[in-house]
């Protein structure tokens, strides 16, 4: 029964991963940056705030 909640769950999941620029990227999290390679306490997308700034 829980079988059809999960799986809509799933394909709901997968419909805004569709729209996030990168899905497996949780936004805020710790990490280097994509774009410079630096450390990181906050990255979005994958990249620092300095990057943000001068590629918007
Ligand atoms: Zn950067």
């Amino acid at each position: 029964m829980s079988d059809a909640a999960d799986l809509a769950n799933d394909i709901l999941e997968r419909a805004m991963a569709n729209r996030a620029p990168s899905p497996p990227l949780a936004p805020g999290v710790a990490g280097e940056c994509d774009d410079c390679g630096r450390a990181s306490p906050r990255l979005i997308g994958g990249r620092c705030a300095p990057c943000r700034d001068r590629r918007r």
